[in-house]
């Protein structure tokens, strides 16, 4: 069986002590086993990554941004291979994974910018023969931590923009898809990049824990589920590192009685069930206001039936399995709890089975109508292709319920109201926000993050937030006296 250890110093190491298997989810078998990394593996990681940051940090911008360029060039050439290693491992359809690939790649191209994006403000002559700017300098050695459901996308949206700054990277990606990233650290080697500067520690919570305390490890960027996030943040902030970590959601779709249905409806299949529900900008759940659920449901229901779900790898499928037995397991046990709590279960993927594929962790796509406020299905994330419809009288108590819910990450409003759409944007707390667009998932050169208990730290991912994260600025206020007659002054200078 396969053996995946880590990538460190530009090269592969042996493996650890302990491995966990890694399964594909089509099959349900092993196909590999990962090593998970000792607390003296990642320090030794950590060491190796601080001396590279000595050298990297000096390295011109222009000539740290030109590796990115290759490093791009590399993975387009390569995208076939990466996008499989993705299905093999997460069991997302092919295609969607040349998607996460190509949005992952707009955060390189954005990073690609960096001798533009470092530079700082400069005020000449703030006081008489005094100049003032300041520079935005890289923090040293920097860690992210990611989670199973982008392998590619996610570890893109932190170690781009950190290494063009002149940090230097150690990743941590989900054990139970780690190949792709073990792949782009080859391809960035290839790409020219110096040994040290990016490195990938496969590992469980000893190797994150070991991230979280360390002394040389700066900052801290973790994507995940919701209680881990705000471990994450108490753990890291707490041994004084910049924290940004990002947590689960709930996605609500308004749905307004003048929105065009069918456009609704095509943006909504994909919404809820690309990538099986396992994204967390997906939707699942439609705010259906006044008699628009009715419509809704029957454009929708065929639509669920007509779902095409199997083994990612073949190309006419639009959904994969779901990552792992275990997520199988509690993915149905939600949907057999809203039955339970009275909910109307008018799609049940439960009942589906992919011809050869018995062991693979597959579940078709669930509709439940009638889902009230207070069940269970309602409140908690699920993460599978689990939609729920939750009818409301109008506009206002929709917007109530977005607001009164714990998670903020995305939501949406369909509706061809100028009105409503502007209101809904100004007063809706929710980190990011769509107006017809069911997955408003901001582009590279803004930045991605929720609110509420989405988001636990104050800046956001990739974009202008990004290079904030991952630089700290220096103010320099100098002058070039020609004599030195000053004489001391004890009270505050102020300019004269
Ligand atoms: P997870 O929280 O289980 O794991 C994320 C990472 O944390 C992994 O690398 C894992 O090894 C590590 N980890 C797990 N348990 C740990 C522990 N006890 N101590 C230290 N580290 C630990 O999340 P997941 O199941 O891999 O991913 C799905 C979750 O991620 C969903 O909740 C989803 O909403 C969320 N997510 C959020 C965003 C976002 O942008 N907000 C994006 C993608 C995924």
């Amino acid at each position: 069986m396969q053996q995946i250890n880590h990538y460190i110093n530009g090269a592969h190491t042996d493996k650890s002590e302990r491995s966990s298997p890694v399964f594909e989810p089509a099959t349900g078998e092993p196909k590999a086993k990962v090593s998970l990394a000792s607390a003296a593996e990642v320090a030794g990681a950590i060491e190796l990554a601080k001396k590279a940051h000595s050298s990297w940090s000096q390295v011109s911008p222009l000539n740290r941004s030109r590796v990115l360029f290759k490093f791009k060039a590399l993975v387009e050439q390569n995208m076939d291979e990466l996008a499989e290693l993705i299905t093999r491992e997460h069991g997302k359809v092919l295609d969607d994974a040349k998607g996460e690939i190509i949005r992952g790649l707009e955060v390189v191209e954005f990073a690609c910018g960096i001798p533009h994006l470092l530079k700082g403000e400069h005020t000449e002559q703030v006081g008489g023969g005094v100049d003032a700017w300041c520079v935005n300098q890289s923090l040293g050695v920097v860690a992210g931590i990611a989670p199973f459901n982008f392998p590619v996308m996610v570890p893109m949206w932190m170690f781009p923009i950190a290494i063009a700054a002149g940090n230097t990277f150690i990743m941590k990606p989900s054990e139970k898809d780690p190949s792709s990233v073990m792949r782009m650290a080859q391809l960035l080697t290839e790409a020219g990049l110096p040994d040290g500067v990016f490195n990938v520690v496969n590992g469980d919570k000893e190797a994150v824990d070991t991230l979280l305390s360390h002394p040389d490890i700066h900052a801290v960027s973790f994507v995940g589920s919701t209680p881990i996030a705000e471990y994450i943040y108490e753990t890291a902030s707490k041994h004084g590192k910049r924290v940004q970590a990002l947590g689960g959601a709930k996605n609500h779709m308004l749905l307004m009685p003048d929105a065009d249905i069918n456009q609704a409806v095509g943006a909504l299949m994909g919404a809820a069930f690309g990538s099986a529900g396992e994204r967390c900008m997906a939707i699942s759940v439609v705010l259906a206001v006044g008699d628009s659920g009715d419509a809704l449901v029957e454009k929708l229901l065929p639509q669920i039936q007509a779902l095409r779900v199997g083994n990612g790898v073949t190309p006419e499928m639009d959904m994969g399995p779901l990552i792992s037995a275990q997520h199988l397991a509690k993915v149905t046990s939600y949907v057999d709890t809203g039955v339970a709590e009275g909910a109307s279960l008018l799609a049940d993927g439960r009942t589906l089975s992919v011809e050869d594929h018995e062991q693979g962790y597959f579940l078709g796509g669930c509709l439940f109508d009638n889902v009230t406020p207070d069940m269970t299905i309602y409140k908690e994330e699920i993460f599978g292709p689990v939609l729920a419809i939750v009818r409301v009288k109008d506009y206002a108590e929709a917007l109530e319920l977005i607001n009164a819910h714990e998670f903020g990450n995305g939501t949406a409003i369909f509706t061809q109201s100028g009105e409503a759409a502007r209101h809904f944007c100004h007063h809706v707390q929710v980190g990011m926000v769509g107006v017809n667009v069911p997955i408003p998932v901001p582009m590279a050169f803004h930045s991605f993050g929720g609110w509420k208990r989405s988001l636990f730290g104050p800046l956001h991912m990739h974009g202008p937030d990004g290079v904030r994260f991952y630089t700290k600025r220096k103010a320099i206020t100098a002058r070039w006296p020609k004599s030195s007659e000053a004489k001391a002054e004890f009270v505050m200078p102020t300019m004269k």
